[in-house]
């Protein structure tokens, strides 16, 4: 619960690592977000102190891998973007409807929505080719891309899609900007769906085929 690429605190000492290590750990999740860590075409006011968190989160990496352990970036992106965010002013096109509580969901129909993906993935593996990878919710513990956590989709753009056209129109984006600079990294994407119930399609409990 703290802003670990901030500060100057080394939260893997050696001798915990060589523990994990034998305890047969090969991988840890570092939180971001990629509003924290990247600055892109459309997002100039973006990553303020991305120098100082990419460099914490370079050294982080780099420790760990000596212990056979790889550092994810573990997110929940995209984010939906807050109603008063001056970027929807410029590329509007990348708000979907609104959330309810003063955010709009981030509709990935668009080409801009897509670079921006792109290069916040991309500046970010860029700066620490080290990383394993990414670990993303992508649907289910906030809000993030149209198509929302009870599958229903109230965007004009992308209400006449399928639910996993969306996702891979995100996903996708997310994964060149990683895979062109890191081809070994993985990319887990993890749908966080604790009621289960609320997609049924036919039998009980189980979930809708486009889950899959
Ligand atoms: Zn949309």
């Amino acid at each position: 619960m703290r802003d670990e690429l901030m500060d100057n605190v080394d939260y893997y000492p050696d001798q915990y690592l060589n523990r994990l290590a034998h305890e047969g750990v090969n991988g840890l999740w570092l939180t971001v977000e990629f509003r924290d860590l990247a600055k892109t075409s459309y997002t100039p006011d973006a990553g303020k102190n991305s120098e100082k968190r990419l460099a914490k989160l370079k050294q982080t990496a780099e420790k760990c891998l000596r212990y056979g352990i790889r550092t994810y970036i573990f997110c929940i992106e995209p984010r939906a973007w807050d109603a008063s965010n001056p970027v929807l002013k410029n590329y509007p096109e990348m708000a979907g409807a609104s959330t309810g509580d003063g955010h709009y969901y981030f509709c990935p129909d668009s080409e801009t929505s897509r670079k921006y993906l792109y290069e916040s993935v991309n500046s970010i593996f860029k700066a620490v080719p080290e990383l394993g990878g990414m670990i993303n919710i992508s649907l289910g513990e906030r809000a993030t891309i149209c198509l929302t956590e009870d599958g229903q989709i109230s965007c004009p753009r992308c209400s006449h899609k399928a639910p996993w056209e969306i996702l891979n129109e995100s996903l996708s984006a997310m994964e060149q900007g990683m895979h062109d600079v890191a081809p070994e990294a993985e990319l887990i994407s993890w749908l966080y769906m604790p009621q289960p119930q609320r997609f049924v399609t036919g039998d009980s409990y189980s979930l809708a085929d486009w889950v899959y």
